[in-house]
């Protein structure tokens, strides 16, 4: 038995239900620390990010990650516990109240669902596991500075030279790129096609000359995304994923993921991206639930919540089946984006004055920011992360209502010859 596997928990697929929630509590009384236990008895979430900094978190994050438990449907071989997803939520029900989120969401919701769906069963072995246990963290090198909402007319080239290609461009919006280690990379490798035709995937390694990654600041203050440059950057052959030309198709296993996990219907532990939901609304509504404006927008977005997370079910649903989730995660997507806005918009406003005015700690802006109104200036992004609002509602006219195509008088074109700008 290796040490890794002596780590992993003793359940599979046939565990009884009673045997793998017994096996559950006996690992968080083993390994989750005394300290965040207590906490989660005293007063949830809240005082456990009290008791429990992120690099503490980090540190001890790669336990968890051999256990198994953080994807616990996964093949075994691949890092989980190869359970079917009832007993799946069995062991979130157990795990829930030490809030134990799964790091490493690009890895786990883009890299995954990619490799899962078209790579070799030597890639799945070699990235998935490091993925789980957050000891390689992965970003996603799609859009560029003239291709974001129209993805597939993307300019970075890769061409072969004999067992490796050699990647050339400029990448941008690459969240969390300064402290990834690998990236999911789309790539032209051949401009005599039409533009969806020349595309492939492959993953790279950012710690190789010719990749340099530069910060860009955001309206909260703070660094998430970067441009990335990649000048000779090389990626040997068995790191493409799917056949060459082929990797738009690959790429939509990579951004059904992204779609899911921004709307909060993914796997990842990504519930909304900036602030808190509707509970700390009450919160801070206080005694003003009275008041019969702000019981009135309390309410709609109560109700709309309830409906996201109706409609994020039937997406797990989907998935569950064995299907793959058709434009329901777009309508989540759509919804999702508009929705958050709400919320931290009122969380904002019912913060009165001190939304609007505070003391800031020069030079650190982002850190002075009170924490709904940074919620706030984050929100602003989910209706263009992931695919733009536009864009889905184009995807939900065309499949959903049938409405006639946009036109593209471009269609079967060869990329080189395409206008761009
Ligand atoms: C916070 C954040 C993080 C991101 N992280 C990543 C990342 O890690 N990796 C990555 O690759 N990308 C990332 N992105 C990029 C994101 O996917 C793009 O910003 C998005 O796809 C939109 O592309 P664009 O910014 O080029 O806007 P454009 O495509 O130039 O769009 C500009 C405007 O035109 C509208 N529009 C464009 N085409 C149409 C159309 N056909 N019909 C109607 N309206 C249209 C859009 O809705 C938008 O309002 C991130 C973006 C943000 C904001």
């Amino acid at each position: 038995m290796t040490p890794e596997t002596a780590e992993r928990l003793a359940v599979g697929p046939d565990t009884r239900p009673d045997e793998v929630v017994g096996a559950v509590r006996a690992w968080v009384g083993e390994h989750v620390p005394e300290a965040w236990r207590q906490a989660a008895e005293r007063g949830g979430a809240a005082a456990i990010r009290q008791v429990r900094s992120r690099s503490e978190y980090e540190a001890w994050y790669p336990m968890f990650g051999r256990s198994g438990l953080v994807v616990p449907t996964w093949p075994v071989e691949y890092g989980g516990l190869d359970v079917a997803p009832a007993t799946a939520r069995l062991i979130d029900a157990e795990l829930r109240p030490f809030n134990l989120g799964r790091l490493n969401p690009l890895g786990l919701n883009l890299a995954a669902p990619a490799l899962f769906a078209h790579g070799t069963d030597t890639q799945r072995r070699r990235f998935l596991p490091p993925i789980v246990r957050n000891e390689e963290v992965w970003c996603q090198l799609f859009s560029e500075p003239g291709a974001g909402s129209d993805l597939a007319s993307l300019a970075t080239r890769a061409e072969r030279d004999g067992d490796e290609w050699v990647v050339t461009g400029q990448k941008v919006w690459t969240t969390w790129a300064h402290l990834s280690d690998w990236a999911v990379l789309l790539a032209r490798t051949d401009p005599d096609v039409p533009k969806r035709r020349g595309i492939t995937y492959f993953l790279v390694d950012l710690h190789q000359p010719g990749v340099e990654v530069r910060p860009l600041r955001h309206i909260g203050g703070e660094v998430d995304f970067n441009e990335v440059f990649l000048d000779g950057a090389r990626v040997p052959d068995a790191q493409r994923v799917g056949d060459i030309g082929d990797g738009w198709r690959v790429a939509n296993a990579t951004l059904s993921g992204e779609r899911q996990m921004v709307s909060g219907s993914g796997s990842g532990g990504v519930d909304r991206i900036g602030g808190s939901g509707v509970r700390h609304l009450l919160e801070l509504a206080g005694g003003r639930t009275g008041d019969a404006l702000v019981r009135h927008q309390l309410m709609t977005v109560y109700s709309e919540e309830r409906i996201r997370e109706w409609t994020n079910q039937r997406v797990r649903a989907t998935l569950k089946a064995g299907r793959a989730p058709g434009p329901e995660s777009s309508i989540g997507k759509v919804h999702q984006g508009g929705l958050n806005q709400r919320i931290q918009l009122l969380a904002t406003d019912l913060l009165g004055l001190a939304g609007q005015a505070w003391e800031t700690a020069a030079p650190d802006y982002a850190g002075s920011l009170p924490f709904e109104v940074r919620g706030m200036l984050r929100s602003r992004a989910n209706t263009i992360e992931g695919g733009t609002t536009e864009v889905n509602k184009n995807i939900l006219g065309e499949r959903v209502l049938g409405l006639p195509r946009e036109p593209d008088p471009w269609q079967d074109a060869a990329w080189r010859d395409v206008p761009r700008s």
